[in-house]
């Protein structure tokens, strides 16, 4: 099947039936969105829904933020990963925000990647929910449902992977496309063992068209072991730098 054709039936099958697709942060405004996200970073959706709402009881808006100490913060988001790095993060963001940006949350992408803790994932994921801007967050489940489908071709970082998306989908819906492919990759295409039994894109998925030849078994299966084998290296690698650290022995 050509790439075009799975685009198209990708766009097909999602517009009919998730029409409407959001994100599962809970917020009111883009000042809620904004912290959200960043708290959201290596953590889930779920566990930041539990604690944004005595969040912004304390904070309910930029200003207060802007006024409050990291050591503050931290006490309220203490349960969330990196808890110190992302209380210096919201509250530079914050002060930022307020003394360079009137207080408003920016729509353009190299604007919002100024604030601290604001990557450009972060930073596409507020122009698109916000603005609705065409604008792609690739994070793991974009990358790795992309890839799968057949979406995407030897994309091997995020950012190729936001390009691809983005020149092939059509603009209007970048925005939303965005969501069905997280949701699909929380819910159905999971990371370890995707459920292609109750996948509704079989007819049209490269990963599912592979594994009905053999070949294509052993060809997922190399895959797997050449990405294990690159994590393990990685691995090591972090390992012996973390030694020569501590030795004060230069890499
Ligand atoms: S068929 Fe399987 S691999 Fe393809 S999108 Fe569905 S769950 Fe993922």
């Amino acid at each position: 099947m050509l790439r075009k054709d799975r685009y198209k039936a990708f766009v097909a099958y999602f517009s009919t039936h998730q029409p409407e697709a959001e994100t599962e942060l809970v917020y009111a405004n883009p000042y809620q969105l904004l912290v959200a996200v960043i708290l959201s970073a290596q953590c889930t959706d779920k566990r930041i829904n539990q604690i944004t709402p005595r969040f912004f009881e304390q904070f309910p808006d930029v200003l207060s933020l802007s006024l409050a100490a990291p050591e503050e913060i931290f006490e309220l988001i203490r349960s969330v990963s990196y808890p110190n790095n992302k209380s210096k993060h919201l509250a530079g963001m914050a002060r930022m925000l307020v003394n360079d940006f009137n207080g408003e949350v920016p729509s353009d992408i190299n604007e919002l990647q100024k604030l601290p803790g604001v990557g450009r994932k972060t930073a596409n994921v507020i122009a698109s929910v916000v603005y609705n801007a065409p604008a792609m967050a690739v994070d793991t489940h974009v990358f790795r449902v992309a890839n799968r489908i057949g979406l995407t071709r030897n994309a091997t970082t995020p950012l190729a992977v936001e390009k691809q998306l983005v020149a092939h989908l059509p603009q209007d819906l970048i925005y939303i496309a965005h969501h069905w492919l997280i949701l699909h990759g929380r819910y159905i295409c999971v990371a370890r063992t995707p459920k292609c039994h109750i996948c509704p894109l079989t007819s049209f998925c490269r990963y599912y068209e592979q594994m009905q030849t053999a070949s294509g078994v052993k060809k997922v299966a190399a895959e797997k072991s050449k990405k294990a084998r690159l994590l393990q290296e990685n691995k090591s690698r972090k390992q012996l730098v973390s030694v020569l650290k501590q030795m004060e022995v230069p890499e």
